[in-house]
Protein backbone atom coordinates (compact mmCIF):
# COMPACT_ATOMS: atom_id res chain seq x y z
CA UNK A 1 0.00 0.00 0.00
CA UNK A 2 1.50 3.44 -1.04
CA UNK A 3 1.74 6.06 1.78
CA UNK A 4 -0.03 9.73 0.62
CA UNK A 5 2.57 11.28 2.99
CA UNK A 6 6.45 11.25 3.65
CA UNK A 7 7.74 12.98 6.41
CA UNK A 8 10.94 12.99 7.60
CA UNK A 9 11.71 12.13 11.32
CA UNK A 10 14.77 12.38 13.55
CA UNK A 11 14.00 9.30 15.38
CA UNK A 12 15.79 5.64 14.45
CA UNK A 13 13.96 3.54 12.02
CA UNK A 14 13.25 -0.42 11.95
CA UNK A 15 10.87 -3.39 11.81
CA UNK A 16 8.88 -2.46 14.82
CA UNK A 17 10.18 0.55 15.63
CA UNK A 18 7.61 2.81 17.50
CA UNK A 19 8.16 6.70 16.73
CA UNK A 20 6.84 9.53 18.87
CA UNK A 21 5.50 12.65 16.97
CA UNK A 22 5.40 15.84 18.39
CA UNK A 23 2.75 18.73 18.25
CA UNK A 24 3.92 20.16 14.92
CA UNK A 25 4.42 17.07 13.20
CA UNK A 26 0.99 15.34 14.72
CA UNK A 27 -0.82 18.96 13.74
CA UNK A 28 0.52 18.00 10.10
CA UNK A 29 -0.07 14.17 10.24
CA UNK A 30 -3.59 14.43 11.96
CA UNK A 31 -5.37 17.77 11.65
CA UNK A 32 -4.05 18.78 8.04
CA UNK A 33 -3.81 15.53 6.67
CA UNK A 34 -6.60 13.80 8.40
CA UNK A 35 -4.49 10.68 8.84
CA UNK A 36 -6.13 8.13 11.38
CA UNK A 37 -5.00 4.86 13.33
CA UNK A 38 -3.89 2.53 10.81
CA UNK A 39 -3.22 4.84 7.78
CA UNK A 40 0.30 4.20 5.90
CA UNK A 41 3.06 6.93 6.48
CA UNK A 42 6.78 7.00 4.43
CA UNK A 43 9.27 7.76 6.99
CA UNK A 44 12.94 8.70 6.25
CA UNK A 45 15.71 10.10 9.06
CA UNK A 46 18.62 10.11 6.89
CA UNK A 47 20.48 7.56 8.18
CA UNK A 48 17.89 4.22 7.59
CA UNK A 49 16.36 4.80 4.11
CA UNK A 50 12.34 4.87 3.45
CA UNK A 51 10.14 2.87 5.84
CA UNK A 52 6.27 2.30 5.96
CA UNK A 53 4.94 2.75 9.03
CA UNK A 54 1.46 3.29 10.09
CA UNK A 55 -0.68 5.18 12.29
CA UNK A 56 -0.50 3.32 15.73
CA UNK A 57 -1.93 5.97 18.11
CA UNK A 58 -3.75 9.92 17.44
CA UNK A 59 -3.19 12.64 20.28
CA UNK A 60 -4.24 16.09 19.62
CA UNK A 61 -0.69 17.20 19.98
CA UNK A 62 1.08 13.81 19.80
CA UNK A 63 0.76 10.78 18.43
CA UNK A 64 2.47 7.30 17.46
CA UNK A 65 3.66 6.19 14.16
CA UNK A 66 4.79 2.30 13.93
CA UNK A 67 7.21 1.06 11.04
CA UNK A 68 6.63 -2.08 9.41
CA UNK A 69 8.80 -2.83 6.29
CA UNK A 70 12.20 -0.72 4.44
CA UNK A 71 10.57 0.91 1.18
CA UNK A 72 13.93 1.93 0.03
CA UNK A 73 17.55 1.45 1.33
CA UNK A 74 19.56 5.40 2.18
CA UNK A 75 20.87 6.31 -1.19
CA UNK A 76 23.00 9.33 -0.35
CA UNK A 77 23.67 12.30 -2.85
CA UNK A 78 27.10 12.31 -4.45
CA UNK A 79 29.90 14.56 -2.48
CA UNK A 80 29.18 17.46 -3.75
CA UNK A 81 28.46 21.06 -2.20
CA UNK A 82 26.97 24.13 -3.30
CA UNK A 83 28.11 27.51 -2.14
CA UNK A 84 26.22 30.43 -3.04
CA UNK A 85 25.40 34.05 -1.94
CA UNK A 86 22.04 34.34 0.37
CA UNK A 87 20.21 36.43 -2.30
CA UNK A 88 16.25 37.95 -1.77
CA UNK A 89 14.57 35.55 0.31
CA UNK A 90 11.84 33.13 -2.17
CA UNK A 91 15.05 33.13 -4.40
CA UNK A 92 16.90 31.92 -1.89
CA UNK A 93 14.34 29.07 -0.96
CA UNK A 94 14.71 28.61 -4.35
CA UNK A 95 17.79 27.79 -4.50
CA UNK A 96 17.85 25.49 -1.20
CA UNK A 97 14.42 23.62 -2.55
CA UNK A 98 16.48 22.97 -6.78
CA UNK A 99 19.56 22.22 -5.15
CA UNK A 100 17.72 19.24 -2.95
CA UNK A 101 15.65 18.02 -5.43
CA UNK A 102 18.94 17.74 -7.71
CA UNK A 103 20.91 16.19 -5.32
CA UNK A 104 23.31 18.00 -3.07
CA UNK A 105 25.54 16.83 0.14
CA UNK A 106 25.97 20.20 1.89
CA UNK A 107 24.44 24.01 1.42
CA UNK A 108 26.93 26.89 2.41
CA UNK A 109 25.87 29.82 2.27
CA UNK A 110 28.80 32.40 2.11
CA UNK A 111 29.14 36.33 1.75
CA UNK A 112 30.50 38.05 -0.73
CA UNK A 113 32.00 41.89 -1.66
CA UNK A 114 28.49 42.21 -3.53
CA UNK A 115 26.28 39.87 -0.84
CA UNK A 116 22.94 42.02 -0.70
CA UNK A 117 21.06 40.22 2.19
CA UNK A 118 23.33 38.80 4.92
CA UNK A 119 19.91 37.27 5.94
CA UNK A 120 20.00 33.47 6.67
CA UNK A 121 17.92 31.78 9.46
CA UNK A 122 19.33 28.01 9.49
CA UNK A 123 17.03 26.44 11.22
CA UNK A 124 14.16 27.93 8.60
CA UNK A 125 16.56 27.11 5.35
CA UNK A 126 16.69 23.09 6.90
CA UNK A 127 13.09 22.71 7.29
CA UNK A 128 12.78 23.92 3.36
CA UNK A 129 15.19 21.20 2.33
CA UNK A 130 13.57 18.89 4.30
CA UNK A 131 10.25 19.96 2.44
CA UNK A 132 11.99 19.16 -0.68
CA UNK A 133 13.49 16.03 0.73
CA UNK A 134 9.62 15.27 1.80
CA UNK A 135 8.29 16.21 -1.71
CA UNK A 136 10.95 14.62 -3.41
CA UNK A 137 11.95 10.78 -2.73
CA UNK A 138 14.85 11.12 -1.08
CA UNK A 139 16.41 9.62 1.68
CA UNK A 140 18.79 11.82 2.77
CA UNK A 141 18.73 15.58 3.98
CA UNK A 142 21.71 17.54 2.79
CA UNK A 143 23.46 19.98 5.82
CA UNK A 144 22.56 23.36 5.83
CA UNK A 145 25.55 24.98 6.93
CA UNK A 146 25.30 28.98 8.68
CA UNK A 147 26.53 31.66 6.83
CA UNK A 148 29.91 32.55 6.52
CA UNK A 149 32.24 35.27 4.45
CA UNK A 150 33.61 33.39 1.89
CA UNK A 151 37.37 34.32 2.52
CA UNK A 152 36.64 32.19 5.92
CA UNK A 153 35.41 28.87 3.63
CA UNK A 154 38.02 29.08 1.24
CA UNK A 155 40.93 29.93 4.02
CA UNK A 156 40.23 26.09 5.46
CA UNK A 157 39.50 24.52 2.21
CA UNK A 158 39.48 20.62 2.59
CA UNK A 159 42.31 18.91 0.80
CA UNK A 160 41.19 17.35 -2.33
CA UNK A 161 38.12 19.34 -2.80
CA UNK A 162 37.59 20.69 -6.25
CA UNK A 163 36.02 24.57 -6.11
CA UNK A 164 34.00 24.86 -9.87
CA UNK A 165 33.95 28.74 -9.98
CA UNK A 166 31.03 30.00 -11.57
CA UNK A 167 32.65 32.99 -13.27
CA UNK A 168 30.08 35.44 -15.61
CA UNK A 169 33.31 36.51 -17.04
CA UNK A 170 33.92 32.70 -18.72
CA UNK A 171 30.07 33.40 -20.29
CA UNK A 172 30.08 32.31 -24.20
CA UNK A 173 32.31 29.43 -23.41
CA UNK A 174 31.79 25.78 -23.75
CA UNK A 175 30.35 24.93 -20.51
CA UNK A 176 30.96 21.04 -20.61
CA UNK A 177 32.28 19.90 -17.04
CA UNK A 178 34.37 17.07 -19.19
CA UNK A 179 38.24 16.79 -19.26
CA UNK A 180 37.67 20.12 -15.95
CA UNK A 181 36.55 16.88 -13.49
CA UNK A 182 36.76 13.57 -12.61
CA UNK A 183 33.49 11.27 -11.55
CA UNK A 184 34.58 10.48 -7.74
CA UNK A 185 36.04 13.50 -7.07
CA UNK A 186 35.07 15.63 -3.92
CA UNK A 187 32.69 18.95 -5.55
CA UNK A 188 31.75 22.44 -4.47
CA UNK A 189 30.13 24.50 -6.90
CA UNK A 190 30.65 28.42 -6.56
CA UNK A 191 27.54 30.88 -7.40
CA UNK A 192 28.12 34.47 -6.65
CA UNK A 193 25.43 37.42 -6.14
CA UNK A 194 23.01 39.17 -8.21
CA UNK A 195 26.30 41.71 -8.64
CA UNK A 196 28.87 38.99 -9.44
CA UNK A 197 32.30 38.32 -7.52
CA UNK A 198 34.44 41.64 -7.34
CA UNK A 199 38.04 42.18 -8.95
CA UNK A 200 39.60 41.28 -5.58
CA UNK A 201 38.04 37.87 -5.09
CA UNK A 202 38.33 37.15 -8.93
CA UNK A 203 42.04 37.60 -8.01
CA UNK A 204 41.98 35.56 -4.95
CA UNK A 205 39.69 32.31 -6.70
CA UNK A 206 42.23 32.15 -9.71
CA UNK A 207 45.20 32.15 -7.37
CA UNK A 208 43.73 29.19 -5.65
CA UNK A 209 44.87 25.28 -6.52
CA UNK A 210 41.70 24.07 -5.79
CA UNK A 211 39.21 26.69 -7.66
CA UNK A 212 38.40 25.43 -11.24
CA UNK A 213 36.65 28.25 -13.05
CA UNK A 214 33.38 27.15 -15.08
CA UNK A 215 31.14 28.40 -17.76
CA UNK A 216 27.18 28.12 -18.05
CA UNK A 217 26.35 29.01 -21.41
CA UNK A 218 26.32 32.29 -23.60
CA UNK A 219 23.95 34.64 -20.87
CA UNK A 220 24.51 35.91 -17.98
CA UNK A 221 21.95 34.06 -15.66
CA UNK A 222 20.14 35.09 -12.36
CA UNK A 223 22.00 33.34 -9.54
CA UNK A 224 19.43 31.19 -9.02
CA UNK A 225 19.26 29.74 -12.22
CA UNK A 226 22.90 29.78 -12.41
CA UNK A 227 22.72 27.40 -9.41
CA UNK A 228 20.34 25.42 -11.25
CA UNK A 229 21.67 25.00 -14.15
CA UNK A 230 25.84 24.40 -12.87
CA UNK A 231 24.06 21.62 -10.39
CA UNK A 232 22.60 20.25 -13.97
CA UNK A 233 25.41 20.06 -15.37
CA UNK A 234 27.77 18.80 -12.50
CA UNK A 235 25.23 15.96 -12.22
CA UNK A 236 24.99 15.05 -15.97
CA UNK A 237 28.98 14.98 -16.30
CA UNK A 238 30.14 13.31 -12.97
CA UNK A 239 26.94 12.85 -10.63
CA UNK A 240 24.47 10.26 -10.78
CA UNK A 241 22.24 11.39 -12.96
CA UNK A 242 24.98 9.32 -15.76
N1 LIG B 1 26.21 41.11 -12.31
C1 LIG B 1 27.09 40.11 -12.83
C2 LIG B 1 26.37 38.77 -13.04
C3 LIG B 1 26.05 38.03 -11.80
S1 LIG B 1 25.12 36.62 -12.15
C4 LIG B 1 27.59 40.56 -14.19
O1 LIG B 1 26.84 41.16 -14.90
O2 LIG B 1 28.72 40.23 -14.50
C5 LIG B 1 25.21 35.77 -10.61
C6 LIG B 1 26.19 34.62 -10.57
O3 LIG B 1 25.75 33.58 -11.42
C7 LIG B 1 27.59 34.93 -11.04
O4 LIG B 1 28.39 35.48 -10.03
C8 LIG B 1 28.10 33.56 -11.48
O5 LIG B 1 28.55 32.81 -10.37
C9 LIG B 1 26.85 32.93 -12.03
N2 LIG B 1 26.70 33.07 -13.49
C10 LIG B 1 25.67 33.65 -14.14
N3 LIG B 1 25.81 33.53 -15.47
C11 LIG B 1 26.95 32.84 -15.69
C12 LIG B 1 27.62 32.35 -16.86
N4 LIG B 1 27.13 32.53 -18.08
N5 LIG B 1 28.77 31.65 -16.68
C13 LIG B 1 29.28 31.43 -15.45
N6 LIG B 1 28.68 31.86 -14.31
C14 LIG B 1 27.52 32.54 -14.42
Amino acid sequence: MDAKVRLYVEQPLGAGQAVAVGPEQATYLFAVMRLAVGTAVALFNGVDGEWLARVADVGKRRGVLVCETQTRPLALPPDLWLLFSPIRKERTNFIVEKAVELGVARLLPVTTRFTQSERWRQDKQFAHAIEAAEQCGATFVPRVDDVQPLDRRLADWPEGRVLLWADEALAGRSSTLTGIIDAGTPSAILIGPEGGFSDAEKTQLRALPFVRPISLGPRILRAETAAVAALVLWQAAVGDWR
